[in-house]
């Protein structure tokens, strides 16, 4: 319930949401992504959707649905828009995703909604049924500021039928896009599940289930088991750090229905730290809110070491828990983190290591960057003013002039 957000962030910007939303009353909108659960995109449209539907636009999401040599490719294609490295796409990939599409299009069908929100590139081919009238945005999670232009020039073959293109950050929108490109960056929500306060006795109960020690300091990270996540960094990290302090390190993770690589490196994950004391590396099925929420409260030092990252949103969920957060400077980590404000942004392992064993040493200095990092995300990354910006960004798409 939007009332329900007032503690957060004031009645007046409640009221004024409802203010915007009445310009839209009636309209229908479908957000179409590839999975129901695993990863930033499906947490968001969790939130965003029910939102949406309360200020009586009529929101649906559907899911885009493919198989592992779909998603094999796609994954590919992910990889490529955030580092070119030299692998190519070659024709018959080019017509596969194409017969995907083609199937996708018999289940999901586009036709009633005036605004179509397409995320990330599994579904964007959807575009080649757009019915007159309607308004297609594609809405990219990904850092593409640097992407391989091969990979660029697939996403091309669809992104210019679109009205207008999202992304988290000015410099992710590549230079070759000719459609009108807006920034909106992602959000969390504060009465999810994973974010809720939890009673110090929940967060024992959940933390020592596992075999972790509360007395000694927590590293965490969460995220998917993905390459570009660097969970192997973070171990690497942590034997530096190992040295000096008593600490443990957690690795929770999880697979999402969309990244058929997950599994393999959570085998090779588990090989590498195999045998290593004081090491956790966790499995947990994709709904495990309360767990997670429970390890970002109870962790001393949150860590995301993405190689790439479109935004992480398990920066803002820890930093939300009052955490400090050594992230990696790059993508939307920088504009969450506030360096040596609201946490450190650092640049390589050894850097890691320095900076996470500075926190370890200074309490007061961990909760006092934890008091700055959860002000910023009450400021900036609150599912509220994500609404609001999509609200904005509807309104000023169907009066833009085609
Ligand atoms: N997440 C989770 N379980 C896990 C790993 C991640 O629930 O084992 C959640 C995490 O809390 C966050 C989302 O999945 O809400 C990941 O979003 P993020 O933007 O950090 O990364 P993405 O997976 O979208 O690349």
């Amino acid at each position: 319930m939007l009332e329900e957000y007032i503690p957060f962030v004031g009645e007046e910007t409640i009221q004024e949401l409802i203010l915007i939303s009445k310009k839209l009353k009636d309209l229908k909108v479908l957000h179409v992504n590839s999975t129901y659960k695993g990863g930033g995109v499906a947490e968001i449209l969790n939130s965003l959707v029910p939102l949406m539907n309360e200020l009586e636009i009529k929101t649906d999401w559907k899911v885009f649905r493919g198989d592992e040599r779909f998603f094999s490719f796609t994954k590919k294609l992910h990889n490529l828009l955030h580092i070119p490295c030299g692998k190519y796409i070659n024709s018959d990939e080019f017509v596969y995703y194409l017969k995907i599409t083609f199937e996708n299009l018999k289940e999901i069908d586009t036709e009633n909604y005036d605004i179509v929100f397409i995320h990330d590139p599994q579904p964007m081919g959807l575009i080649i049924k757009k019915h007159p009238g309607q308004k297609w945005i594609w809405r990219c999670h990904i850092d593409t500021s640097t992407p391989d232009p091969q990979a660029w020039n697939f996403l091309e073959n669809f992104l210019n039928a679109y009205d207008a293109c999202i992304f988290h950050m000015p410099e992710f929108a590549y230079e070759r896009i000719t459609i009108p490109i807006y920034t909106i960056p992602p959000s969390i929500d504060p009465l999810h599940p994973k974010n809720i306060e939890l009673s110090e006795e929940e967060i024992k109960n959940i933390i020592t289930k596992f075999g972790i020690d509360l007395e000694k300091p927590i590293i965490l990270q969460v995220s998917r088991f993905d390459r570009l996540k660097d969970p192997f960094g973070v171990f690497e990290a942590f034997k530096l750090i190992k040295k000096k302090y008593d600490c443990q390190l957690v690795l929770v993770g999880s697979f999402a229905e969309d990244d058929p690589e997950g599994e393999s490196v959570y085998k090779e994950l588990l090989n590498k730290t195999s045998g290593e004391k004081d090491v956790f590396v966790l499995n947990l099925p994709p709904n495990s809110h309360r767990e997670i929420n429970a390890f970002q409260r109870g962790a001393t030092v949150v860590v995301q070491k993405s190689l790439k990252e479109g935004f992480g949103l398990v920066v803002s969920e820890a930093m939300w828990k009052g955490k400090p957060v050594v992230g990696s400077n790059v993508g939307g980590i920088k504009r969450q983190i506030v360096h040596g404000i609201t946490g450190y942004l650092v640049n390589s392992i050894e850097g890691a290591a320095v900076r996470i064993k500075q926190l370890l040493a200074n309490k007061y200095f961990r909760d006092e960057m934890g008091f700055h990092a959860k002000e910023r995300v009450k400021h900036r990354f609150l599912i509220i003013r994500h609404l609001r910006d999509y609200l904005i960004l509807i309104y000023k798409i169907l009066n833009q002039k085609s």
